[in-house]
């Protein structure tokens, strides 16, 4: 089995679109929530993520584009949040309010478990590399899981505790890592043994960024899409 996995798109359909070039053929894809939220694409990275059949669940920017409520948000990521809402047909915003919070399915005898933020707190608490590392097996415990990914920092990591596994595949459409390509995980299970490959995507940020600036979204959004930051 080929699992494709990927996180926080973010409405970057020009990222999504070279992410699913760069990964070919898969037997199953995963979505970890903030398919919307920040870019000039929400509808249409919805139409993406349904057509190929990801199982999917909900981030805490899907669930505040339902809502409306931001709380909490910083002003940019509030202002994207309205911005995507009023783009989005009512069939979108109700396929995004039936998300589940998580997934749990088994491949072939590996438990693999979802959540955005964590098990915890699925949609906002936010596992960073330092965390994860710390916490891998509490949370992996938790989540009574061999493998548990998580999205929600656009920080990617994996790391081994025995032989399972706690990983973030980074973001598609807004990483934070320094590095401005798109990323995701291909993960690989066969008889049992799981073997996981992180990659990175270029695509273009001057097209998006320009999209993002003519829908009147602001501008520390699309420039921060250059640095990967
Ligand atoms: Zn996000």
């Amino acid at each position: 089995m080929r699992l494709l996995a990927l996180s926080d798109i973010h409405s970057n359909l020009t990222a999504l679109d070279e992410v699913l070039r760069d990964a070919g053929s898969w037997d199953m894809a995963l979505c970890l929530g903030d398919i919307v939220g920040y870019g000039p694409d929400p509808g249409e990275c919805i139409s993406r993520v349904r057509m190929h059949g990801f199982r999917c669940i909900a981030g805490n920017h899907d669930a505040a584009v339902v809502s409306g409520e931001t709380w909490g948000f910083n002003p940019y990521a509030a202002a994207a949040v309205h911005i995507n809402r009023r783009l989005l047909s009512l069939d979108a915003i109700r396929w995004l309010e039936r998300l589940p919070k998580s997934l749990s399915l088994e491949v072939e005898g590996v438990r693999i478990a979802l959540y955005h933020g964590s098990p915890r707190d699925p949609l906002n608490e936010y596992i960073f590399p330092h965390d994860a590392y710390i916490y891998a097996d509490r949370l992996l415990e938790m989540a009574g899981a061999d493998l548990l990914l998580l999205g929600h920092t656009h920080v990617p990591y994996l790391i081994e505790v025995d032989d399972r596994r706690l990983a973030n595949p980074g973001s598609v459409g807004q990483p934070r890592d320094g590095d401005p390509r798109a990323s995701y995980m291909l993960i690989e299970v066969e008889e049992g043994e799981v073997s996981i490959h992180h990659r990175r995507v270029e695509y273009d940020i001057d097209e998006v960024a320009e999209r993002m600036r003519q829908l009147g979204l602001p501008e520390f959004l699309a420039s921060r899409l250059y640095y990967g930051y």
